[in-house]
C-alpha cells in the first residue's frame, strides 16, 4: 500500500508512452501479416521457447516474468514492419547478456546469422556511456553505430530502449537518469538520423518525463489548458483549410498535431519564453496524393493567410539529411495569431514518422529491382561516407560499415575519442594530451598491457602508463599513425636536437670568445652582431647557436666579422673557466701527457685507443677522473665531439730544452732566393737550424739539405708541409739515420 501510495504521488501523470498490456507471440504474428511479409511461424516459435526457456525464472524490476520485456521488444519491431529475422532478434537479445546461453549454442540452433546479430546487439549494450558534452555524445553515438556492422543490430537496439524507457517507472531513481540520459543524448538522435521521428520523439518525451517530472507536469497542464482555449479557433482553421483545399480540387486529408512535449520543452528553453508566447505548438498537416498536389495546396494556404516572412521551409526541393520531406509553411491567423502548416505526400508522411521502418515496408512491397534507389536511400538516412563496390551485395547482408576509417576508444573515465583506424595506445595517448605521449612508457587495453604498437579497436578501454623520465624516441614514428602524434614527436626531437646544438654553439663561441679575453654579454646584445645576423638570413641568436652547434658555422667566422682587429689582436694567456675549475679540483700527477697552458691536469692514456708518444692526440675531460687522452683518430673521440666543451688539447709531455735534430733533404727548382725563403720559413716555425748545405746537382735542379731541431713529430710535420708549400720546393723528404753534428 505505502509502495503504491508513493508512487501515485511522484508520478501524478502517466507516462506519455505506455507498453501495450500482455503482448503475446500471436499479437507478433499478427503485425507480420499486416505488414505483408511472409514469415516461418513455427521457426518463430521456437526462438521464442528457447528464450523463455533461456530467461527461466527471471523476473524484471516491475515483477513480471522476465521473456514479458524480449516478447514486446519483438512486437515493436513487427509493428515498425521490420522482417522475421529483427522480429527474432528482439526476442533473443538478452539471452547472451543476462542467460548462460552461448554463442555457439545459438549458432547451433538459429544459424549463424541470428547469433551473430544478437551478439551484436549484446555487444553494443556493452558499451559505458558517460555524460559528458556533445562532441563526446556525437562520438559515442558513432561508436554505437560503428559497433553495429548491421543495421538491424541499431533497431533493435532502439526497440530495446523503447520498451525499457516504457518500464522505466520501476526501476531507482538513480538509474532512471542515467537510463534517460543515454537515452536523450544518444539514443533519441540515432533514432532522427534513421529517420524514426515518432520512435525518437517517444524516447525523448519518455526522457523528459522521468528526468524532469516537474516541468513535465507543468508543461502538460499549460498545453492542455492552451488546447481548450484555443479549441474554437482551431477548428475554425481546420474547416477553412477542408473548405478551400476542396474548392480548388485538390484531395487532402487534413489533421491537426500537437508538438511533442520535449521539443516544446527545448524550444521554450533555447528561445527562453513562456509557453503563452508559443504560437506554433499547434501544426496544421495536409496529406496530398502528389507533388503537385503539394505545391498546389501551398497556393491555396498562401492565398487564405498571409504567410510570415522567413517561415517558409520547401523540404521537398531540399530534403533533410535523414531524407525528411515536406513543406513547411507559417502564416497569421485572422486574430493575428501564427501557425503551422505542413503539406506533405502520403509516402513522404509515412518516411516522416518511421523512416528506415517506412523503407522496409516499401522495400517489402517491391522485393526486386529497386536496390539502387534503396541504397541511395540507406545511404543517405544513416549518412554513409563511404563508396561500397557493390551495392547489391552491402543491402542484402544489411552489413554497415559507417565510418571504416574511424576507431571510438574510452578512456577509464569513460570520455570517448574518435581515432583513425589503425591507431594504436600511443595515438590515443598524444590525442589526449602532448605529455601523456611524451612519456608513455605502456599501455593496457581493456585492462591487459599490450605493446605500444597494438592496433586499437572500437569501443576499446585504454589506460596509458607514463613514467616522467620516459621521452619520445625516433622509432616511436614508425608505428604511429595520426599526424598528431607524428608532429608532436617530431617536433621534440627537432626541439631537442636544437637545444643541444645551440647549447653546444654558445660553449664553442664562449671559448673562442675568452680567447680574446671577451665576455659572450658583450657581443651577444649588440648591434654588429644584429647586423650580422640580418645578412647571414639568421631569425636570432638561438639561430646562430644552433648553426655553430650543428657545425655549420665557425665560431671564429663569426668574431672575425663582429669584433674590430684590436679587440681579436688581444690573445689571452689565461686557461678558460672550465679548465680553471677543473685544475682546481684535480690532484697534481706526473704523466707523459701534459696539458698545454695548464700543466697540472691530472691525465691518463685512455684504454680504447692507447695512444702512443708523438702520435696525435686529444684530451677530454672526464667527470672526476682527470683528463683522457685519446688518439686523434680514436672512434670514441667522435662521439665525444657532442662535448666539445670538454676537449681540451694535450701534447706528449718533454723536457722544455728537449729537441730532436733532423736532416731534411729538400729538392728544389734552381732558383735565386731560394735557400733565404726556406730558412725564413723554418725559423718563423720554431725550427732551430744546425747546419745547412746547398748545391746543384745537374742543371736547373737544387738540392738542400738541413739539419734542424724539432719538438716532436707534430713539429716535423708542420715543417715539412710549410717547406713543400714554399714556391719552387719539389720535394722535402725526411733522412733517416744519423745526423751529422
Ligand atoms: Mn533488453
Amino acid at each position: 500500500m505505502a509502495t503504491a501510495r508513493r508512487r501515485r504521488s511522484r508520478n501524478r501523470l502517466k507516462p506519455p508512452v505506455e507498453p501495450r498490456s500482455g503482448v503475446e507471440l500471436d499479437d507478433i504474428f499478427q503485425r507480420l501479416r499486416e505488414s505483408g511479409r511472409a514469415f516461418d511461424e513455427e521457426r518463430l516459435r521456437r526462438v521464442y521457447e528457447y528464450s523463455l526457456a533461456k530467461h527461466g525464472d527471471q523476473m524484471r524490476a516491475s515483477g513480471e516474468p522476465y521473456v514479458t520485456h524480449p516478447l514486446h521488444v519483438a512486437y515493436l519491431l513487427a509493428e515498425l514492419g521490420f522482417d522475421e529475422v529483427c522480429v527474432a532478434v528482439g526476442l533473443l537479445h538478452d539471452v547472451l547478456e543476462d542467460t548462460l546461453a552461448e554463442r555457439d549454442e545459438l549458432r547451433d540452433e538459429f544459424g549463424e546469422e541470428l547469433a551473430r546479430l544478437v551478439d551484436g546487439v549484446t555487444k553494443i549494450g556493452r558499451h559505458a556511456y558517460v555524460q559528458r558534452n556533445e562532441v563526446q555524445a556525437e562520438t559515442f553515438r558513432k561508436l554505437i553505430l560503428a559497433s553495429a556492422e548491421d543495421i538491424r543490430v541499431i533497431l533493435v537496439k532502439l526497440a530495446d530502449r523503447l520498451h525499457n524507457m516504457m518500464t522505466l517507472e520501476h526501476l531507482e531513481p538513480e538509474s532512471r537518469v542515467r537510463i534517460g540520459r543515454e537515452t536523450l543524448e544518444i539514443y533519441a538522435p540515432i533514432a532522427l538520423r534513421l529517420g524514426m521521428s515518432r520512435l525518437q520523439g517517444d524516447l525523448q518525451d519518455l526522457a523528459f518525463y522521468y528526468l524532469y517530472p516537474k516541468q513535465f507536469e507543468t508543461l502538460d497542464s499549460r498545453v492542455k489548458e492552451k488546447l481548450k482555449i484555443g479549441r474554437t479557433a482551431s477548428r475554425k482553421i481546420s474547416d477553412r483549410l477542408q473548405k478551400e483545399l476542396a474548392e480548388a480540387g485538390i484531395e487532402a486529408d487534413i489533421s491537426s498535431r500537437l508538438k511533442r512535449y520535449y521539443s516544446i520543452f527545448s524550444k521554450l528553453r533555447r528561445q527562453g519564453i513562456d509557453i503563452s508566447q508559443l504560437y506554433d505548438y499547434l501544426a496544421y498537416r495536409v496529406v496530398t496524393g502528389s507533388i503537385r498536389d503539394c505545391y498546389a495546396a501551398l497556393g491555396v494556404v498562401h492565398q487564405a493567410w498571409r504567410p510570415v516572412p522567413g517561415r517558409f521551409k520547401d523540404y521537398i526541393a531540399m530534403p533533410k539529411p535523414n531524407l525528411y520531406q515536406s513543406i513547411h509553411t507559417t502564416v497569421l491567423s485572422d486574430s493575428g495569431q501564427p501557425f503551422e502548416v505542413q503539406i506533405r505526400t502520403q509516402e513522404m508522411d509515412l518516411v516522416a514518422e518511421e523512416g528506415i521502418a517506412a523503407h522496409w515496408r516499401y522495400k517489402a512491397g517491391r522485393e526486386t529491382g529497386t536496390g539502387d534507389h534503396n541504397i541511395v536511400w540507406l545511404r543517405q538516412l544513416i549518412d554513409w561516407q563511404q563508396e561500397v563496390d557493390d551495392p547489391r551485395a552491402f543491402m542484402s547482408a544489411l552489413k554497415i560499415d559507417l565510418y571504416p576509417h574511424e576507431v571510438y576508444c574510452f578512456t577509464p573515465k569513460g570520455d570517448v575519442f574518435t581515432l583513425p583506424r589503425g591507431a594504436t595506445p600511443l595515438d590515443f595517448a598524444y590525442k589526449i594530451h602532448t605529455d601523456l605521449g611524451h612519456h608513455c612508457v605502456g599501455a593496457r587495453v581493456n585492462g591487459k598491457l599490450v605493446p605500444l604498437k597494438t592496433a586499437l579497436r572500437n569501443g576499446d578501454i585504454i589506460e596509458i602508463r607514463t613514467s616522467p623520465g620516459r621521452v619520445p624516441s625516433r622509432d616511436w614514428l614508425s608505428f604511429v599513425v595520426t599526424s598528431r602524434a607524428k608532429s608532436k614527436i617530431r617536433n621534440w626531437l627537432n626541439t631537442e636536437q636544437k637545444k643541444r646544438a645551440m647549447e653546444i654553439g654558445r660553449r664553442m663561441l664562449e671559448r673562442e670568445l675568452r680567447k680574446h679575453k671577451l665576455s659572450p654579454k658583450k657581443i651577444l646584445g649588440g648591434q654588429r652582431l644584429a647586423k650580422y645576423l640580418v645578412s647571414e638570413g639568421l631569425a636570432s641568436n638561438e639561430d646562430l647557436l644552433s648553426r655553430i652547434g650543428f657545425g655549420k658555422l665557425a665560431p671564429r667566422v663569426v668574431l672575425d666579422r663582429v669584433l674590430d682587429a684590436e679587440q681579436l689582436a688581444v690573445e689571452a694567456e689565461a686557461p678558460g673557466a672550465l679548465r680553471q675549475a677543473v685544475a682546481k679540483m684535480l690532484p697534481f700527477g706526473s704523466s707523459p701527457v701534459t696539458v698545454r697552458g695548464s700543466g697540472d691536469l691530472l691525465t691518463f692514456l685512455a684504454k680504447c685507443c692507447n695512444p702512443l708518444p708523438g702520435e696525435e692526440i686529444v684530451g677530454y675531460i672526464t667527470r672526476g677522473r682527470g683528463v683522457s687522452v685519446h688518439s686523434v683518430e680514436c672512434s670514441n673521440v667522435k662521439n665525444l665531439l657532442y662535448h666539445p666543451d670538454r676537449e681540451i688539447e694535450v701534447e706528449w709531455a718533454r723536457q722544455d730544452d728537449e729537441v730532436f735534430p733532423i736532416m731534411l733533404s729538400i729538392e728544389t727548382e734552381d732558383e735565386p732566393g731560394m735557400l733565404a725563403r726556406l730558412t725564413e720559413v723554418i725559423a718563423r716555425l720554431g725550427g732551430n737550424i744546425r747546419h745547412i748545405e746547398a748545391a746543384a746537382p745537374e742543371p736547373g735542379r737544387g738540392q738542400i739539405d738541413v739539419v734542424v731541431e724539432v719538438r716532436n713529430r707534430r713539429h716535423l710535420e708542420k715543417l715539412r708541409q710549410a717547406l713543400r708549400g714554399v714556391s719552387g720546393v719539389r720535394e722535402v723528404d725526411r733522412r733517416m739515420g744519423g745526423v751529422a753534428g
